[in-house]
């Protein structure tokens, strides 16, 4: 009897080590370190079937992920789109299932910070929720900026890390361009593809053919629990002290 209790309460231990993580720490990844390359010139002009999510002008094609019914509280200026913390994440008006999608991120020259809290913001391939719930690809100042790997600039957040590290000095505009494939669910809501994601960052790969395990999770292993359709594109207003960023030229290609 007390045999069975003590194997039982052993198995209980061991289990909850293996499944209930607890804390941010353990999904970071530290090694190996992508290597730095420098970009080259690249063409950044939306092709003639793209539909313009931001052209410089206005916010019309974006809403608050607070309030939907809302527009999204950021500032234009200057043909650019600045973070405003204290309005919180925007989302695109339309939602999306498989797209190409082209966007462009400014760290300001001034930053400061260090690791998770220089520059953090993320664009969230596609929202499955308030808040931060989504497909995270990672945007981070690491130009010279140490964090954990899966968790800096081009990454799928606490998932894959980049092939390299393509970061721009802070100040200078970098992109993204990215195929999305989005998730397939079965019709009893049990996933029958994961998303698939490749990513060029300054024009060089960094997510090639990336599976995703599941929408973003700071804390635990991400997996599927939850199906969904189509669903809207979203940036992050990170709650770290930094310098707020600034986004422009968002175009998308539906695929
Ligand atoms: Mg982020």
């Amino acid at each position: 009897m007390y045999k069975k209790t003590l194997a039982t309460a052993t198995a209980v231990v061991f289990s909850a080590a293996l499944f209930a993580q607890t804390k941010p720490e353990e999904t970071e990844v530290w090694e190996p370190v992508p290597t730095v390359v420098t970009p080259g010139k690249i063409n950044t002009d939306a092709p003639s079937d793209a539909i313009i999510l931001f052209d410089g002008k206005n916010l019309d094609q974006w809403v608050s992920v607070n309030d939907p019914s809302k527009p999204a509280g950021w500032k234009v200026g200057d043909k650019a789109i600045t973070v405003d913390k204290t309005t919180g994440n925007i989302q695109t008006k339309k939602s999306f299932t498989n797209y190409q999608l082209h966007i462009e991120w400014r760290v300001p020259k001034n930053i400061t910070g260090t690791g998770q809290g220089r520059g953090n913001s993320g664009l969230f391939l596609a929202s499955t929720g308030p808040g931060d719930e989504g497909y995270e690809l990672q945007i981070l100042d690491n130009y010279n900026n140490k964090t954990y790997v899966n968790g800096q600039a081009g990454s799928i957040y606490k998932q894959t890390a980049p092939l390299v590290n393509a970061n721009k000095k802070p100040g200078e505009w970098q992109t993204y361009d990215i195929a999305w494939t989005a998730p397939r669910f079965n019709s009893d809501g049990s996933l029958q593809s994961p998303a698939i994601v490749t990513v060029f960052f300054n024009g060089v790969l960094v997510q090639n053919n990336t599976e995703l395990k599941g929408p973003t999770k700071y804390i635990g292993k991400a997996s599927y629990e939850k199906a969904h359709g189509a669903s809207p594109i979203k940036l992050q207003a990170h709650g770290d002290k930094s310098e707020p960023l600034s986004f422009r030229n968002i175009w998308i290609r539906e695929l």
